[in-house]
């Protein structure tokens, strides 16, 4: 696994002595998946995270669940003929 940068990879694999359980620790931010995708941590109590398609640093493209089935479509230009 590759990272795009520094930040991301620093932030994806911070640890720290307080919180053997990333989940417990306020200061990690970022998750990556065993699928290679990241997500925002959101420490509500769980393991929630909101998975970004972008790096937040360096607006590199992160990698994305292939059979995931979203659909997204860009605003419609009304242009005609
Ligand atoms: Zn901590
Ligand atoms: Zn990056």
């Amino acid at each position: 696994m590759t990272f795009c940068c520094d930040d991301l990879r620093a932030r994806a694999e911070h640890t720290c002595d307080l919180h053997p359980d990333r989940w417990d620790c306020p200061d990690c931010l970022v998750t990556r998946s065993s699928r290679g995708t990241f997500g925002l941590m959101i420490h509500d109590g769980g393991t929630s995270s909101i998975r970004i398609a972008f790096c937040p640093w360096c607006g590199a493209r992160l990698p994305t669940d292939s059979d995931d089935p979203h659909d997204c479509r860009g605003a419609a230009d009304g242009s005609q003929g």
